[in-house]
């Protein structure tokens, strides 16, 4: 999820920077649904919940959300009614008028963003509202999380937006002798 912090240089992302992924990372994700299906589905799970912590640091280690922001530019969060309150207040806005300039109801009745990217979004990939953003921010790609073992066709949808979701489960792949290193 976009971070706060050093500003992307925008020809790297021109020139193909990939976070040091293989450039073909999505279409490897693409191929391996069913794979992260079946382990997701019939693997260890205690296994599995037990090797994230570690495989979720490594992710982050190695894939720089500035250089990607993905997720922000092709997902909405919700924003909870805490959120909605929590980003008025830190934009000094009404909470009324944060919802009819930059939110608008979804299929589930959840308020999700008017736009794609994110309005919060800025250029260099940081985000405008870092400490008061919607706590689904906060928490993707729920690679630390049991959310990402038990919400399969969530999973398996981040794992083609998301270089850190494919890399966690590419390792818990080889971890669960799903794929050969
Ligand atoms: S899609 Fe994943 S790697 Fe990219 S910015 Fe979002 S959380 Fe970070
Ligand atoms: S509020 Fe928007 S820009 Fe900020 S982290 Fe969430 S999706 Fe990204």
């Amino acid at each position: 999820m976009a971070r706060n912090k050093k500003p992307k240089e925008a020809e790297e992302q021109q020139e193909g920077d990939n976070n040091g992924l293989s450039i073909h990372w999505e279409k490897e994700a693409n191929e391996h649904q069913k794979q992260y299906k079946y382990m997701l589905e019939r693997g260890n799970f205690n296994k599995m919940l037990k090797a994230l912590p570690e495989l979720h640091d490594a992710a982050f280690a190695k894939i720089d959300c500035l250089k990607c922001a993905n997720c922000c530019k092709n997902h909405s969060p919700r924003f909870k009614q805490p959120d909605i309150k929590r980003i008025a207040k830190s934009l000094n806005m009404k909470e009324g008028d944060l919802v009819e300039n930059y939110l608008m109801l979804d299929k589930e009745g959840d308020y999700v963003s008017r736009t794609k990217p994110c309005p919060f979004l800025a250029e260099d990939n940081t985000c405008n509202i870092y400490d008061d953003r919607p706590s689904d921010c906060a928490r993707y790609p729920y690679t630390d999380e049991d959310v990402l073992i038990k919400r399969v066709q969530l999973t398996l949808k981040n794992a083609t937006v998301c270089p850190i979701t494919f890399t966690v489960l590419e390792a818990l792949l080889v971890d669960n002798g799903g794929k050969k290193q």
